[in-house]
């Protein structure tokens, strides 16, 4: 078990030309060795059958795969895909017309179709014409192992052992084909998602402040509404505006402007809670809605924040800042709708600025 995740790790090494060549890396080391193999064992079936030229050939032909192995360490991975692809169509090209269509060499050329395809440093248009190459190859191999037959004599006993170590092998390749196919179609997808999951964010979110924005408070508001409407479950909407915040930007500079609406945003999302849910409406509105809550519940929430920020000092660099804020605070009414509700709130946030700052006005 650990001698096979040593192989595996070994399998796995990223090739010296980075990471976005080890899927192909991989890929070719899993192939040539699964190809080192069948050759050698192959190559024990023709000379236990006397057929020693061949035997020598096929054990000599095993190396290049070694060759090839070795080139994805060294910094080749291109180049040992281009001399993969060339052994595997040249090498049973001659054997399968010596030794005939039965010992199967011919279905290599098959396997070179699949594996160039898994390469993404190779374009589709060469793809498709190496495609036809390796087709009219194949086609000219069936058509003169028939015209002039070659065909191997077994008789000796070792025609179904090469036959099951052909079978094995063919069903490993297309096995590992199908796996790193699999593995990378996969990848590709979860990637896909990744993206669209942070994009996702990224447009429901205001970057300053981590709040949702206003697109989706709107759309929750909607599917608040929408929620009282069936079953009656009240809400109240209030909205907050940072009192003289022009005069902290221009005192303590714009920088100092942001770490305030960033901390107030902390202490927001700390407050709601269970509350319900706050957004950054604009620039240094916030908008607060309690969800099952009535406005008078909503109001010793908000109040009580109110006065633990009045009360706090915020430190940004070596200044001490203080700040206040001004809250409209309304109960959604099924008359009004989501809009006047909103416009209600703000009247009174406008009325409160008026009378002196600092308070809810509800
Ligand atoms: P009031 O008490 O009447 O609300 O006074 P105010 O100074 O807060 O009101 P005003 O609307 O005149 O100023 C709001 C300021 O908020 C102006 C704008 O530059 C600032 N502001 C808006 N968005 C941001 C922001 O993202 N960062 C910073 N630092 N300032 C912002
Ligand atoms: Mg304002
Ligand atoms: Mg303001």
């Amino acid at each position: 078990m650990r001698l096979w995740r040593k192989f595996l790790d070994f399998m796995n090494m990223t090739p010296r030309e980075g990471a976005e060549l080890k899927d192909l890396a991989v890929f070719i080391r899993f192939l040539s060795v699964s190809y080192l193999f069948y050759f050698v064992l192959t190559s024990v079936a023709l000379f236990a059958s006397t057929y020693y030229v061949f035997a020598i050939i096929e054990f000599l032909c095993a190396g290049l795969f070694l060759v090839v192995f070795i080139y994805t360490y060294r910094g080749k991975t291109n180049f040992a895909m281009d001399f993969f692809g060339s052994v595997i169509v040249a090498v049973p090209t001659v054997l399968t017309l010596t030794t005939g269509w039965k010992t199967n060499f011919q279905w290599c050329l098959l396997v070179e179709i699949l594996v160039l395809y898994f390469s993404l440093e190779i374009n589709m248009e060469v793809k498709v014409k190496l495609f036809w190459v390796i087709s009219l190859d194949f086609v000219l191999v069936a058509f003169f192992t028939h015209v002039f037959p070659n065909n191997l004599d077994f008789s000796r006993g070792w025609g179904i052992y090469f036959h099951v170590i052909s079978a094995i092998f063919y069903a490993g390749i297309f096995h590992i084909i199908a796996y790193f196919y699999s593995n990378k179609f996969n990848a590709a997808e979860q990637n896909l998602r990744d993206v669209n999951n942070k994009l996702r964010e990224m447009a429901s979110t205001d970057t300053l402040t981590g709040l949702p924005n206003r697109r989706t408070m709107n759309e929750h508001l909607t599917m608040l509404a929408y929620n009282y409407e069936r079953s009656n479950q009240p809400f109240a909407i209030a909205i907050a505006d940072i009192d003289f915040f022009k005069k902290i930007n221009d005192t303590y500079g714009h920088d100092a402007g942001d770490y305030i609406l960033k901390s107030l945003a902390t202490i927001f999302k700390d407050t709601m809670g269970e509350h319900g849910m706050v957004a950054r409406w604009g620039g240094e509105e916030f908008l607060f809605v309690f969800e099952n809550a009535s406005g008078n519940q909503a109001r010793g929430v908000l109040d009580s924040m109110r006065t633990q920020i009045e009360h706090s000092d915020f430190h940004y660099k070596d200044e001490t800042i203080t700040v206040t804020l001004t809250l409209g605070l309304e109960d959604y009414s099924i008359v009004s709708g989501v809009e006047a509700t909103i416009s209600k709130a703000d009247s009174k946030l406008y009325r409160g600025k008026t009378e002196g700052r600092n308070r809810v006005v509800y």
